[in-house]
């Protein structure tokens, strides 16, 4: 155990661009932030990008970099992430896809890729889990949605494979194809075309299926799978760091990736990923495990969801509420406290972008700057400059007093 402790807060999505109907303020700049604004008055801030600059990130490759772990090395593909978000432990030769309920004719065109954007795939997820081909296990979890990642479990496994999901509609589905000569490829692709053909007949036949089409909803009967990769074999957080961690959030993805990194996952009730996420109670989470755990990384969604929706107002007002949650963050004194966002999400584009991304660093020993507003165009003002996301632990293990002397 370390003296001081750090808590780590991720804003999803949280940087944006201005918005002509906010006279040109981004959401940050629009909303009335004022425990945001003191915070980069009593610390250090500075503008980054998490992967590098002019690069979009996703927030898995983005949430790598904050925690040091380069994505550019550690990064295996979207699969496993999809994967370690449903819950699903993945073993050394495992390979993980992330996949969609989908919606193919007789001739196996796509129709929908989202199968009428379904709500709801655990039927389709328990019909197929744990089915056995060839000596091959096959895992499904459902996530959000129409969201269905899979993972392949066995011996002589390949993410070599092309993708199945063609990504636009109205053109038959790919065959799975080994992207290399090996054996292995040859074969996960052999066994992963079987499976495809007997999860398609078994789901046609699904009575929810025969309702939907009652309905005149698009059937889903076929998994469209995309972005094979094995098992990041990323280093342990406390291994890498010596420090004992613990991941305070509500969406998958984020506990997912904490999980990979042997990070300590809370259930916290009222911590739903969205905009109604009760973040009173990460706060209360926090409080109670703060004297066990030295560094906490504590994730709020709910900015990005409003952005990907270019809901402008609703992100001011959400940025409001997570501002209340960084002021009752000041009880814990002695900590390294860290505010920042993966990537920025600009509501105009309603997707990621390249944008860099406010930061500030308190500790009460801080060399403090004078950033008086914390937003985009305030914090870039600030002391740490323009930085990247692989900076940043770095620097808080140094506030920590925690780092090693490069040098004699
Ligand atoms: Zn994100
Ligand atoms: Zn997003």
């Amino acid at each position: 155990m370390s003296a001081k402790k750090v808590i780590f807060v991720v804003a999803d999505g949280m940087g944006d661009r201005p918005i002509p109907q906010l006279n040109r303020k981004t959401p940050l700049e629009a909303a009335s932030t004022p425990n945001l604004d003191q915070l980069a008055k009593d610390g250090i801030s500075g503008a980054m990008n998490t992967v590098d600059i002019g690069v979009r990130p996703g927030s898995d490759t983005a949430h790598l970099a904050l925690f040091g772990y380069d994505p550019n090395v550690y990064y295996t593909g979207r699969g496993p992430f999809e994967a370690a978000a449903v819950g699903i432990e993945m073993q050394e030769g495992d390979v993980a896809w992330r996949g969609n309920m989908g919606t193919v004719d007789s001739d196996l065109v796509i129709k929908d890729r989202r199968a009428g954007r379904i709500t709801d795939v655990t039927p389709f997820a328990e019909e197929m889990d744990g089915t056995i081909i060839d000596g091959i296990e096959f895992i499904l979890k459902p996530g959000s949605g129409y969201r269905l990642p899979l993972v392949m479990r066995g011996k002589g496994l390949s993410d070599q494979i092309s993708d199945v999901d063609t990504h636009v509609a109205g053109v038959k589905v790919h065959e799975p194809e080994p992207l290399d000569d090996s054996d292995e490829a040859e074969f996960t692709a052999k066994v992963l075309k079987k499976f495809l053909e007997r999860s398609h007949e078994v789901f046609k036949k699904m009575k929810i299926n025969k309702k939907r089409a009652e309905k005149g909803e698009p059937e889903a009967n076929y998994l469209l799978i995309r972005g094979a990769g094995f098992k990041p074999s990323l280093p342990d957080f406390k291994a890498k760091y010596h420090l004992d961690a613990a991941c305070i959030a509500g969406a998958g993805m984020y506990k997912g990736i904490a999980r990979m990194l042997g990070m300590t996952v809370f259930d916290i009730p009222g911590a739903t990923g969205k905009g109604d996420s009760d973040l009173h109670a990460k706060v209360e989470k926090l409080k109670e495990a703060y004297d066990e755990y030295d560094f906490f990384f504590v994730h709020v969604k709910g900015a990005d969801p409003l952005s990907h929706d270019e809901d402008y107002n609703g992100k001011v007002k959400f940025l409001e509420k997570f501002d209340k949650m960084v002021g009752e963050l000041r009880q814990f004194e002695d900590a390294v406290i860290v505010v920042t966002a993966d990537h920025s999400t600009p509501c105009t584009l309603g997707e990621h972008s390249a944008d860099d991304v406010p930061i500030t660093i308190y500790s009460a020993e801080v060399r403090d700057d004078d950033v008086e507003y914390f937003n985009e165009r305030g914090c870039a003002k600030g002391r740490l400059g323009h930085i990247t996301g692989m900076h940043v632990m770095p620097i808080v293990i140094d506030l920590m007093g925690l780092a090693s002397m490069f040098g004699a």
